[in-house]
């Protein structure tokens, strides 16, 4: 394995709870009714078009909506944790060489904030922020032409079926965890190739396809 890239909120960063606070403080800026617990919970069963659709957000807005929840983000994007474990994963990858990057459509300052904070900034080789909800798999595909990676040196590690469905859209391996936004349920529909519910599970994998790769 060559490359394990991941994605930041909910994969890394346990900022979901302050993003779902955010989302519903601005519900009647944007026109939308704030999701109750309840709600919010069976948003996590939804593939990322399915949640769009029922989000009763005007598809226009939503490009606003998401550069105003970043910038919210910003004011505690500091206080907020890592996800337990994940430290030690990205350190322990980094030790044995292995690269890592970050595909994220959050902001860079919001990352570099939050990665700065964890002392876990200098552990990525590089950091992609600003993707679309729906654009990670041409940003994914950009970073493979650039660093002339071929398809099966790269890992993608994330928590929504949109990340799944961007690695799968240009065949590279995508880890999926159970974690973060998606419900293990949604994420199994959409067929990763890895589901893994602790962050050193991760290792595991990684060593697991090296061992695979050099008895080729
Ligand atoms: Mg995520």
């Amino acid at each position: 394995m060559a490359v394990i890239i991941f994605d930041f909120d909910g994969t890394i960063a346990d900022t979901l709870a302050a993003i779902a606070d955010i989302t519903n403080r601005l519900a009647p800026l944007f026109g939308y009714r704030p999701a109750d617990p309840e709600k919010l919970k069976s948003f996590q069963n939804l593939s990322t078009q399915q949640l769009l659709k029922q989000s009763e957000i005007s598809v226009f807005k939503i490009p606003f909506l998401l550069r105003r929840v970043k910038s919210e983000l910003r004011r505690e994007i500091q206080q907020l944790n890592l996800i337990p474990g994940v430290g030690e994963v990205l350190n322990a990858l980094a030790a044995e060489e292995h690269t890592l990057g970050i595909v994220t459509s959050n902001s860079a300052e919001n990352v570099h904030l939050f990665l700065k904070k964890h002392n876990l900034a200098e552990l990525f080789s590089f950091i992609h922020t600003g993707a679309t909800l729906l654009g990670k798999s041409k940003v994914l595909k950009r970073i493979l032409r650039r660093h002339k990676l071929n398809a099966d040196q790269v890992l993608y590690v994330g928590d929504e079926t949109r990340d799944i469905e961007a690695a799968q859209k240009i065949s590279i391996r995508v880890v999926a965890v159970s974690w973060g936004f998606n419900s293990r349920q949604a994420l199994i529909s959409k067929k990763p190739d890895f589901l893994i519910d602790q962050p050193n599970q991760l290792v595991q994998i990684v060593t697991q396809l090296e061992g695979a790769q050099c008895s080729r």
